[in-house]
């Protein structure tokens, strides 16, 4: 490990984990994340209708599913492409709430929506477009909500924990971080999973980290063995992309899981977190390791 990385976080002193700080555990809603559960969040891509979404939140929940994901406002790559229902879909994700208990996470990708976004989500989701929106991360200081940050495509470890600090300065350290991938040379895949990302931000910072093996395969084969790494590396969690029938989907269908793939995925996991969970503690010794290898 880079041993900048050996303790010199304290100007980030509200999320790095610091002398013997103790993790910080988020809730979202009665779910809690970061005190050792694993806590798996799942759903489309994009709310496309209620009956996409309703479906999709019953058959997550079954398998075991705690949270529910769906983009209303979508931050896309073409501006020709669906751009999500906006309030429409917030009043469906609402009703799935309603429906099965699921907590919802979804994004919010400007300033002026976050109150709108906050009445409606359990958990504001800031996208990998928007880790440097200052104004919005500062927004999401006073939002009153939980907040799940995901990290930058070109961005580093700590340009991620300088974002997580900017919305923790503004008054919202309930903060989980988010390992989707980042784009490298390789084309085999949509993004490049850097799951040692999971280990050193335990390490080094006191929030939880989930990681979303859909955008970071870009194909839904390789979701299930990503999750299981994210699982052995002591991943607080999963944000797993589900659609009821991917290749119909308007949005990401070719890495979204159709139902029976996720059940299996789900049940395929449990032997992994048996590893995780023998091996809970994050190895802090470490940090005093010498050089960069
Ligand atoms: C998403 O979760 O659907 C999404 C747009 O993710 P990201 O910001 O990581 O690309
Ligand atoms: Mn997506």
């Amino acid at each position: 490990m880079n041993p900048k990385w050996n303790g010199q976080f304290s100007c980030f002193d509200l999320v790095a984990r610091t002398g013997d700080c103790s993790s910080s555990v988020v809730r979202v809603g009665e779910i809690e994340i970061g005190s050792g559960d694993f806590v798996v969040m799942a759903g489309p891509c994009a709310v496309e209708s209620e009956r996409q979404l309703l479906q999709t939140a019953a058959a997550v929940a079954k398998a075991g599913a705690r949270i529910l994901r769906g983009g209303a406002y979508k931050p896309r790559s073409s501006p020709y492409a669906f751009q999500g229902l906006g309030l429409e879909g917030l009043k469906i994700l609402r009703k799935a709430r309603e429906e099965t208990g699921l907590a919802i996470v979804t994004e919010v990708m400007s300033e002026e929506d976050v109150e709108l976004i906050a009445e409606y989500a359990d958990l504001m989701q800031v996208g990998t477009r928007s880790m440097e929106n200052f104004a919005l991360l500062e927004k999401l200081g006073g939002c009153g909500r939980p907040v799940l940050l995901k990290r930058g495509m070109t961005a580093t470890l700590e340009e991620l924990l300088r974002s997580a600090q900017v919305i923790a300065m503004n008054g919202n350290p309930q903060i989980i971080l988010c390992e989707r991938g980042i784009r490298t040379f390789e084309t085999a895949t949509r993004n490049t999973l850097d799951i040692a990302a999971v280990p050193v931000l335990k390490t080094v910072s006191r929030l939880p980290v989930i990681v979303d093996p859909s955008h970071a395969a870009g194909v839904r084969s390789l979701v299930p063995v990503l999750a299981r790494a994210a699982a052995v590396v002591g991943a607080d969690g999963l944000l797993v992309e589900v659609h009821p029938y991917p290749d119909q989907a308007l949005s990401d269908g070719a890495q979204s899981l159709p139902f029976h793939q996720f059940r299996e995925m789900m049940d395929d996991l449990q032997p992994y977190l048996a590893i995780r969970d023998a091996a809970r503690q994050p190895p802090l010794e470490l940090l005093a390791a010498e050089g960069v290898g």
